[in-house]
């Protein structure tokens, strides 16, 4: 039997686990891990695990304790951290890796779809140019918005912020994706929203763009991290594929 590693917090990791114990049963032990930042427990078939490994070096420690074969990393392209650790543990360990890789969305050339290098940027863009933005950045990349005082955001966060946000004008929208492309463009429309601020995280395009385009508003997407070095994928059958061959 071989054991497989999925690094998770994402839609395609819990796809790919389902699948490949449907596909391999017996012979092949599956594990998810997610870093439970969220309160939520994702419904996944096989074993499961929560929280950091430790570093790079941490990780070592567990794939050599629970004798893992091969690492899937299905992690969301702007967890490059976690991403980063599994290409160099899986050195040290001299296992196989596969880094999910999602192909970028294809949207319209128009001067209102904007991407920039990072978050970052994106919050220097809108500062002067905007005056009511969704931002559906994460709750972690508030802080890079915190200047930006003549501009009104809703936030969107997975669930209510138990601290002060580091923001001048705002109110929050709570919710777990995904949404529908008319609640997207209601809330938008309700709030008279100008521009839809979010990070370029490819694979399926979610509604909250097909929504804003329909609407003609602005969009700024903040360009993800390049991937990881070593062997990719871009969809759930390379995937598979890949885990096939290593069975
Ligand atoms: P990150 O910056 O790459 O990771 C920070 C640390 O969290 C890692 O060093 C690791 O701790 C731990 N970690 C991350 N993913 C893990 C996993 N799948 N299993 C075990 N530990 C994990 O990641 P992030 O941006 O904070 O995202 C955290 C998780 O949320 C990721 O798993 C990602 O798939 C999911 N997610 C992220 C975003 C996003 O926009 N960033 C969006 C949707 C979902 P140790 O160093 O201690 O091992």
């Amino acid at each position: 039997m071989k054991t497989l590693l999925i690094l998770g917090g994402t839609a395609e990791a819990r796809q790919i686990a389902k699948t490949a114990i449907t596909q391999h049963g017996s012979a092949l032990r599956v594990i998810t891990s997610w870093a439970g930042r969220t309160a939520r427990v994702p419904d996944i078939p096989g074993e499961t695990r929560i929280g950091g490994f430790g570093g790079a070096a941490g990780l070592v420690e567990y794939l050599n304790a629970e004798a893992i074969d091969m690492v899937l990393d299905a992690t969301h392209p702007f967890a490059s951290q976690i991403s980063s650790n599994a290409h160099d543990a899986c050195s040290i360990a001299n296992i196989s890796c596969l880094q999910l890789v999602r192909p970028k969305w294809e949207l319209p050339s128009s001067k209102k779809c904007i991407e920039v290098e990072s978050v970052t940027a994106a919050a220097e863009f809108i500062r002067h140019r905007t005056k009511r933005a969704f931002l559906t950045t994460g709750r972690q990349t508030l802080s890079t918005f915190s200047g930006a005082d003549n501009v009104w955001f809703l936030v969107r966060l997975l669930k209510k912020p138990t601290e002060p946000l580091p923001l001048k004008q705002f109110r929050v929208t709570t919710g777990y994706p995904p949404f529908s492309k008319q609640t997207e463009k209601a809330l938008m429309a309700e709030h008279q929203i100008d521009t839809l601020i979010s990070k370029s995280s490819g694979g399926p395009m979610p509604a909250k763009i097909t929504a804003a385009l329909e609407l003609d508003l602005t969009i700024v997407l903040a360009s993800a991290p390049p991937p990881t070095p070593g062997e990719h994928a871009t969809n759930l059958n390379e995937c598979l594929k890949w885990i096939r061959a290593k069975i």
